[in-house]
C-alpha cells in the first residue's frame, strides 16, 4: 500500500503517519524529519530554509525521495508524509514510482482551518531523543516535559514558533495547493476532517483505507 498524507503543516500529519505505519507495518517518510535529522548531524545548509518555514529546493528534496523509495524495506509499501509539496516534486514521484513499478492507491488530504493549525502546531512538542509527537492539548505526555517512550526531553520545534507557523502556511497555500486539484483530477484524494482528536481521525482513516483497499484489513 502506496500514501500520500498531505495537509497544511501542523495539521496531524506525522501523527497519523507514524499511527498507520505501526498499523500496517509500513515505513513512514517524513522528508521534515529526515531534514531535522540532517541539520541535527551538521548539515548547516538546510537550515536556512527548514527553520525559516521555506520549502527546500526540489531538487535536494527529490533526491532524497529517490535514495529512501530504493531501499528494501519500502518494497511493501510506505506512508509519505509532507511530500509532495509542489507540481514538480509531484511529476518527480510519479516518474520514481512508475519505473519501480509502483502506483499511489489514497492522497489523504487533512483538512482544518487556519487557526486550528496554529493552535496545534504551536501546542506540538517532540521528543528530542525518539521524535515521538505529542500535543499539549490534545495527545498530552503523562509528564509535562518528557516523553512517555523514552523519558526523553519534549522540544518545541523552532518552525513551531507562530510567526513561523503562518509562514509555512502562507508557503503551503503557494506552492502546495495547486496539488489537490492535480490528485483530484487522478481520483486520488479523499479529504479527512482532520479538526478531530488524533485517535479518531485515525479511526476514520481506518475505514476509508479498508474501503478502498479492502485487502489491506
Ligand atoms: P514538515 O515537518 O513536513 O513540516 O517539514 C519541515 C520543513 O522541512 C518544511 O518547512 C521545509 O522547510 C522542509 N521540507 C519538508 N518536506 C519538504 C518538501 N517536500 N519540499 C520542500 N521542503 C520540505
Amino acid at each position: 500500500m502506496q500514501l500520500i498524507i498531505f495537509g497544511p503543516p501542523g495539521v496531524g500529519k506525522g501523527t497519523l503517519s507514524d499511527l498507520l505505519a505501526d498499523k500496517y507495518k509500513i515505513p513512514h517518510i517524513s522528508t521534515g524529519d529526515i531534514f531535522r535529522n540532517e541539520i541535527n548531524s551538521g548539515n548547516s545548509e538546510l537550515t536556512q530554509y527548514v527553520e525559516k518555514g521555506l520549502l527546500v529546493p526540489d531538487m535536494v528534496v527529490n533526491k532524497v525521495i529517490e535514495k529512501a523509495l530504493k531501499q528494501e524495506t519500502f518494497k511493501s509499501g510506505f506512508i509519505l508524509d509532507g511530500y509532495p509539496r509542489t507540481t514538480d516534486q509531484a511529476e518527480f514521484l510519479e516518474n520514481a514510482l512508475w519505473k519501480l513499478k509502483k502506483n499511489i492507491d489514497i492522497v489523504l488530504n487533512l483538512v482544518a482551518s487556519e487557526e486550528e493549525i496554529v493552535e496545534r502546531a504551536t501546542q506540538r512538542r517532540m521528543c528530542g531523543k525518539c521524535g515521538a509527537l505529542y500535543n499539549l492539548v490534545t495527545m498530552k505526555p503523562k509528564k509535562k516535559d518528557a516523553c512517555d517512550k523514552c523519558n526523553g526531553p519534549l522540544v518545541q520545534r523552532k518552525d513551531d514558533e507562530e510567526d513561523t507557523v503562518r509562514k509555512r502556511i502562507q508557503v503551503y497555500r503557494e506552492e502546495t495547493t495547486p496539488l489537490i486539484e492535480h490528485y483530484k483530477k487522478k481520483k486520488l484524494l479523499i479529504d479527512v476532517d482532520a479538526s478531530k482528536k488524533p485517535r479518531t481521525i485515525y479511526s476514520e482513516v481506518l475505514k476509508i483505507i479498508e474501503a478502498k483497499i479492502p485487502k489491506q484489513q
